[in-house]
């Protein structure tokens, strides 16, 4: 063998975060022994349809959050986030909130949904970094979600049977399964759901868990089933932030999903899944205007996720660009959840002639539009899009350049 060649072990690329690494050795003065990451995730096209029962397209992206983890013997359970400056610590045996540090809510509550599980919950030191912007639009809370029940796996090994009942694999760790990965995000929905208190779906944990690098996830609500669409071609992904801050435990999410919920019981469905354009037309009287306008916005997202997974089968991101222009307008004038600054930077992108889509992505009412932009011009495109958006708004953005990568491990 030359001299160049030597050998060496690959390490798993989550413990190779400096951050996370020196963090942990900060404060609990050992190397740690297992590091997890969860990524986060963009919604590509499917607005607001996974609580419709409809269909969703999203993607794993190159921010991540990482959660170094060791276990200890005392009960006790000590978690720092370099997002926060104070340790927190708390006993296996008191889950309650703190209002001092909510964010441990989300921690907490992923500790809960795993006991209810009968996973046995012991004490351990953890130390969280994440690259993820904190309410940008790209659920950092799902990754600190999946981060913990990943991390907990890792010092109490468990995963689950076709039917979803909890088993202790013997010797080595098993690399996560299809069913595994479903039951995990259903557990870290329930905790945002329960413990937290935001009526999240699904989308958020199942992307971070089952992304992979070069694709588009593919998800339906009503079956729950996860398909990888490639999507493999010279496009890069940029995301911008409006600056303007979304609340999604607001009214305005809740008030819309009590909309679409009303729209499918007068049509007589139990969910708008159920209803395609034809339909829907065809019993415009039994809606007030209002409804009419959302169900025909979801109706229209799920045709467009059918449509833009044939689009991307054929590598054309031409036409699945227009999928997202068209998305967009039907969020603007039919669903309403965009806002002045959204409407302005998917403007500013449409006109910029190296981008082939874009559109708000997430809840809406403040938060970011994803766009879809020729590889080769895409530093321009971010620099074009940052300087006109300040001349017209007066708000300071930094796009964001996103890879699409494999889901969490
Ligand atoms: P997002 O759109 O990013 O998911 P959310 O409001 O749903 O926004 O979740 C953000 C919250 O999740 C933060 O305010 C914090 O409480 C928690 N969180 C996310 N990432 C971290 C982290 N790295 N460390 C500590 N808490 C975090
Ligand atoms: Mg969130």
């Amino acid at each position: 063998m030359s001299p160049n060649r030597r050998s060496f072990r690959l390490q798993p690329l989550a413990s190779l975060n400096p951050e996370t690494l020196n963090l942990f050795k900060k404060v609990f003065g050992h190397k740690p022994p297992h590091v997890v990451q969860a990524p986060g995730r963009l919604e590509l096209l499917g607005n607001h349809t996974d609580y419709n029962l409809g269909l969703v397209l999203s993607l794993a992206v190159d921010k991540y959050t990482w959660m170094a983890i060791t276990p200890r013997a005392d009960g006790r359970i000590e978690i720092v986030s370099s997002a926060f400056a104070e340790k927190e610590m708390f006993s296996v045996s008191n889950l309650s909130k703190n209002p001092k540090a909510p964010w441990t809510d989300y921690v907490k509550g992923v500790l809960l949904e795993l006991q209810k599980r009968g996973i046995p919950i012991r004490g351990f030191n953890a130390a969280i970094h994440s690259t993820i912007p904190l309410g940008a639009g790209l659920s950092s809370s799902a990754a600190i979600e999946v981060a913990t029940a990943l991390a907990i796996r890792r010092i109490r090994p468990y995963a689950f049977t076709e039917s979803g009942s909890v088993t202790v694999p013997d010797g080595e760790l098993p690399a996560l399964t299809v069913r595994d990965k479903l039951e995990i995000a259903k557990i870290c929905q329930a905790a945002e759901n329960n413990f937290v208190g935001v009526k999240c779906g699904l989308l958020d944990q199942i992307s971070s868990l089952f992304g992979k690098a070069f694709h588009a996830i593919e998800i339906d609500f009503q079956s729950l089933a996860v398909e990888l669409v490639p999507m493999i071609g010279e496009i890069s992904i940029v995301v911008c932030n409006t600056g303007v801050k979304h609340a999604l435990v607001g009214g305005e999410y809740n008030a819309l999903r009590t909309l679409c919920e009303a729209a499918a019981a007068k049509l007589g469905v139990k969910s708008l899944r159920r209803v395609d354009l034809d339909f829907l037309r065809a019993n415009k009287a039994r809606l007030s205007a209002r409804e009419y306008d959302c169900a025909y916005h979801i109706a229209g997202e799920n045709q467009r996720v059918i449509s833009g997974v044939r689009a991307l089968r054929e590598g054309d991101f031409v036409q699945f660009g227009q999928y997202l222009f068209q998305s967009h307008e039907s969020s603007r004038d039919h669903f309403r959840n965009s806002t002045a600054e959204l409407d302005l930077l998917v403007g500013l992108a449409r006109a910029h002639p190296a981008c082939l889509g874009a559109r708000l992505t997430g809840g809406g009412f403040g938060g970011a539009t994803i766009n879809l932009v020729q590889r080769s011009y895409v530093k321009s495109f971010m620099r074009a899009i940052a300087s006109q958006y300040e001349e017209r708004s007066g708000i300071r953005i930094t796009p964001m350049l996103c890879q699409v990568v494999d889901g969490a491990g």
